[in-house]
């Protein structure tokens, strides 16, 4: 665990200006500590992760950006789910009761960095578009950046910090530096994604899950464009062609989901792939290092919710790092792990089909006695999986787990698994 310096953590070296990095920059910079973030700026054409769930909005307006996301994002006021062709559920955040937000955005994801890095340059951080090497202390498990990176901070930071944080997303650096332990998800998914013009909407601003014949796919409406992304076993998609450009186009034109709109659109963007994403670091903290966001762990795309554990863990590392204690950073990686195992237990409910066979029969029991009883209940609870508060709520969380264990009556949850 983090051992702490007599003097306390005062400098900290964060690798990664993405949300999370840019984040915790913002919020140590504020308690008066110095933060020097390596953000290599280079990106991809597209950054994936664009629809945010509702409990991502106090965040954003604790780091004082709302206004400025607002206005180059598209409003999301609920999500939509397609699970057959004929059939699909659509929920309004406004209509989960005491929700802590009841709205949020779907966000060009260059902007939104921008927005999250600026808000770290106000706090005080200093940033450098710098790629950060890390050597190795012997052969122990301590870390220090090499001189040429220190170099490359021109005396912002004049020795090794009292901490290192890797905020790296899935480049992984401290976990692949120290060969660290995994978990890896049992999906084997390729997702592959692109801006397309001209794909319908069942609702405005609603991030769209629809379930295909082999897989699922986004459609996350940003303005002038909606981002559509196929999420589809590996081994399956590679049998629609030989660049990944022809396997999403033929894909979606073919899928007897988005078949009826697929052949219509027009793709505005290259297509870019991403594998390998359901990984999780066992170990969140080192001797003079801690892991933050993607680089501590991702689950699955499915519900939106790697921002959240982002900005979720960055908030509580940010007090950690401002009053520690090798029990806070105890607290810290336990904190983060169950966050992520939360969100696992319940993707997995997506993918075996007994969330959406609850939520149906919920629809279905809703006109009997016993149903409008329970009713006020169920609703206040399961839709927060949709704003993001089921896997931070004690009891929504083990709502959610009872009803999907036992709660299904007769109903065969393999109608709607995803395959
Ligand atoms: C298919 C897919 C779909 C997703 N969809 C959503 C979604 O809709 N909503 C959602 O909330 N989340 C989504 N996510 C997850 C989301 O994209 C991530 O959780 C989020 O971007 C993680 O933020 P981060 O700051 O941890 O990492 P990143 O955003 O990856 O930022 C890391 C930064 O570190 C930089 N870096 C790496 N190495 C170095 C180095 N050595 N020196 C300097 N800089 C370095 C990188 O260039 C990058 O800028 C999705 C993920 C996947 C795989």
């Amino acid at each position: 665990m983090v051992e702490i310096p007599a003097s306390g953590i005062r400098r900290v070296a964060i690798v990664g200006g993405g949300p999370a990095g840019a984040t915790l920059a913002t919020l140590l910079a504020r308690r008066g500590l110095d933060v020097v973030v390596f953000a290599r700026n280079k990106r991809p054409p597209l950054v994936i992760g664009e629809s945010l769930v509702p409990a991502v909005v106090p965040y954003l307006r604790e780091l004082g950006i709302e206004p400025e996301v607002a206005s180059y994002s598209t409003w999301k006021p609920g999500a939509t789910f397609v699970l057959d062709p004929s059939d699909h559920m659509s929920f309004t955040f406004a209509q989960v009761r005491k929700a802590v937000t009841n709205y949020s955005y779907n966000v060009p994801r260059d902007l939104f960095d921008e927005s999250i890095r600026q808000a770290a340059i106000r706090a005080g951080a200093k940033l450098f578009d710098v790629t950060a090497r890390l050597e190795r202390q012997g052969d122990t498990d301590r870390l220090r950046l090499s001189e040429e990176t220190l170099a490359a901070t021109q005396g912002a930071l004049s020795g090794q910090p009292d901490l290192i944080v890797d905020a790296s997303g899935r480049v992984r650096l401290i976990a692949n530096a120290l060969g660290l332990p995994t978990e890896t998800g049992p999906r084997r998914d390729t997702a592959l994604f692109a801006h397309l013009e001209g794909v319908p909407l069942v609702c405005e601003g609603h991030v769209h899950t629809d379930r295909m014949d082999r897989g699922w796919c986004w459609r996350i409406p940003l303005p002038g464009r909606v981002s559509v992304g196929l999420v589809v076993p590996s081994d399956f998609i590679r049998g629609f062609g030989d660049t990944i450009e022809e396997q999403y186009d033929n894909y979606l034109r073919k899928d007897g989901t988005t078949g009826a709109w697929g052949s219509s659109v027009k793709r505005l963007t290259p297509v870019l792939k991403y594998t390998n994403y359901q990984l999780v670091t066992l170990r969140g903290a080192g001797p003079n290092w801690v892991l933050v966001g993607d680089a501590f762990g991702f689950i699955d795309p499915v519900f939106s919710s790697g921002l959240l554990v982002g900005f979720d863990a960055a908030a509580l590392l940010a007090k950690t790092i401002g009053t520690p204690s090798a029990r806070g950073f105890e607290v810290y990686e336990k904190h983060v792990k169950d966050h992520l195992r939360a969100w696992h237990r319940v993707v997995g409910y997506y993918y075996n089909g007994r969330l959406f066979t609850l939520l149906k029969l919920g629809n279905t029991v809703r006109h009997t006695l016993l149903g409008r009883v329970m009713n006020w209940h169920f609703e206040t609870h399961l839709p927060r999986v949709f704003t993001g508060e089921a896997t931070t709520r004690r009891y929504s969380r083990g709502l959610l787990h009872f009803m999907t264990q036992y709660g299904l009556a007769r109903n065969d949850p393999s109608r709607l698994q995803v395959k």
